[in-house]
């Protein structure tokens, strides 16, 4: 299974990415997670990517792109992969054709999460998220069991520098203008399946399997 999620920031993509990628045992990548890791790690390109995701600003294409296609040329995607934020222009989703074309490979699936504007900017500005093992919690709907601490490593949870508010309306402007065409271009290419994100993290769960059964 070869499969995109796509949609705004905050939408829940992560959340559910995790879901599928275990019950289908198919790698996730997520183009956010591997960008985070070079920041952290103070790589070369950690430090490009940087100052873009901070201001919520999309990382330069040729950057993601490289990054992706190292991975995809791994051995655990041979069978499938779940692409998680990638990819979020028009230029990233023609070279991932490219890509898989050249491989004699396909797209099965392209799911869009939708969800209203306050329900995105409510889930944003409530989550926090375990910089060691990278489990994702909202301050309402998904608590830790003890305030501020990660439930599986008991690291001190932190709120990522894009979810603070001020950038928050940055990242979704970004989104409309450079990601949202990807709707129609994959609408164009009868992939396209859209999911309601709105509701319990279990019920959009079941929604998405019966999505993608
Ligand atoms: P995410 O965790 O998916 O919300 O991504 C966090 C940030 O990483 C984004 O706001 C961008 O700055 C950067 N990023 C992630 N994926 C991509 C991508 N496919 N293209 C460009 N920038 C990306």
């Amino acid at each position: 299974m070869r499969v995109i999620f796509l949609g705004p920031p905050g939408v829940g993509k992560g959340t559910q990415a995790d879901f599928i990628a275990q019950k289908y045992g198919i790698p996730k990548l997520s183009t956010g997670d591997l960008l985070r890791e070079s920041v952290a790690k103070e790589t070369a390109l950690g430090k490009e990517a940087k100052g873009y995701m901070n201001r919520g600003e999309l990382v330069p294409d040729g950057v993601v792109i490289g990054l992706v296609e190292e991975k995809l040329g791994s051995k655990e995607c041979q069978q499938g992969f779940l692409l998680d934020g990638f990819p979020r222009t028009v230029t990233q989703a023609d070279q991932l054709s490219t890509y898989l074309t050249a491989k004699g490979e396909a797209l099965d699936r392209v799911v869009y999460f939708s969800l209203s504007k306050d329900e995105i900017v409510r889930r944003i500005s409530g989550r926090r998220s375990c910089p060691e093992c990278k489990a994702v919690y909202h301050l309402e709907s998904v608590p830790p069991k003890s305030e501020g601490i990660c439930d599986t490593c008991g690291k001190s949870l932190i709120q990522r520098n894009d979810d603070k508010p001020e950038t928050i309306e940055s990242r979704l402007a970004v989104y409309q203008e450079q990601t949202a065409p990807l709707i129609e271009y994959y609408q164009n290419r009868n992939i396209l399946g859209e999911l309601d994100g709105a509701g319990l993290v279990s019920a959009v769960q079941d929604r998405l399997v019966a999505l993608l059964a």
